[in-house]
């Protein structure tokens, strides 16, 4: 094998090895992120069901309390009822026949609003009962969500430090020249940093690479990088024999050949 061939084989490996890094990194972030949304809902819910909680818990207590005006008021009839039995003269009667209308007249607005805080009472809980249902889901969630967190992050970390220390040995094996220039545009690139040029283009940046690069890619004499992205890039033939195949299989079936292909993409 060329000292070429295997720069860019080892730099393929090392790319491996941070594409993994990259994801684990990722979910590192992405799991307390989960958990804290989470923790948001449960808030939410939370609040949304003792809200209507405090609400049943007023309503019963204005129906205790009508009820006993309730009470009160037949009471009250039952006695004036009592009272005008005694009575002799008619005026006085005519005024307490008044005066129990009146009363009944009372309770029967005391018996309707009664009414309206039974259905209110309800309609309250079964609004209770469903946002109770959902409130012990988001519950049992959270929960799990968060008991587990810590566990799940320290698997985690130690797949990511069994993965720093496959990388040290995969960068032990890069000639250090060759390893800073990956380094360096790891540094300011996002994930990955060495590509294929296949059909001409950049897998790194899709954009096709002038075709002077590509003639110089082809030689394979040094590790060049894409004039776009600055990724260094390899030709995917030198490395995928089956590339080549596909390469003439699309061609033959399009109808092109390479050299147009070459120069349509240069645009
Ligand atoms: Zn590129």
């Amino acid at each position: 094998m060329t000292l070429y061939k295997k720069q860019i084989e080892q730099l393929v490996a090392l790319q491996q090895i941070d594409h993994e890094i990259f994801n684990i990194r990722q979910e590192i972030k992405k799991l307390p992120q989960e958990v804290s949304e989470m923790e948001k809902q449960f808030a939410a819910i939370n609040e949304e069901r003792s809200r209507i909680s405090d609400k049943m818990e007023y309503l019963t207590s204005q129906e205790k309390r009508v009820n006993s005006d309730i009470e009160e008021d037949v009471r009250r009839i039952e006695d004036s009822k009592n009272k005008m039995m005694q009575v002799e003269n008619t005026r006085e009667y005519h005024a307490m026949i008044r005066e129990v209308d009146n009363m009944e007249r009372a309770n029967r607005t005391r018996e309707e609003e009664k009414m309206i805080l039974m259905e209110e009472i309800q309609r309250q809980q079964d609004l209770f009962a469903d946002v109770d249902a959902r409130y012990n889901e988001v519950k049992a969630e959270y929960e799990l969500k968060s008991r587990n967190l810590q566990s799940k992050l320290d698997e985690m970390n130690a797949e990511l430090s069994k993965l720093m220390e496959r990388r040290a040995d995969s960068a032990r094996e890069v000639p250090p020249p060759v390893l800073s220039r990956y380094e360096f545009i790891r540094e300011r690139l996002e994930n990955p940093v060495i590509v294929p040029v296949a059909n001409c283009v950049c897998k790194g940046c899709n954009i096709a690479i002038p075709p002077q690069t590509f003639i110089e890619l082809q030689k394979i004499q040094q590790i060049l990088s894409c004039p776009n992205c600055q990724r260094l890039i390899y030709w995917e033939e030198h490395f995928d024999p089956s590339a080549a195949f596909r390469r003439t299989a699309q061609s033959e079936q399009s109808g092109q050949s390479e050299a147009t292909e070459t120069e349509g993409s240069e645009e």
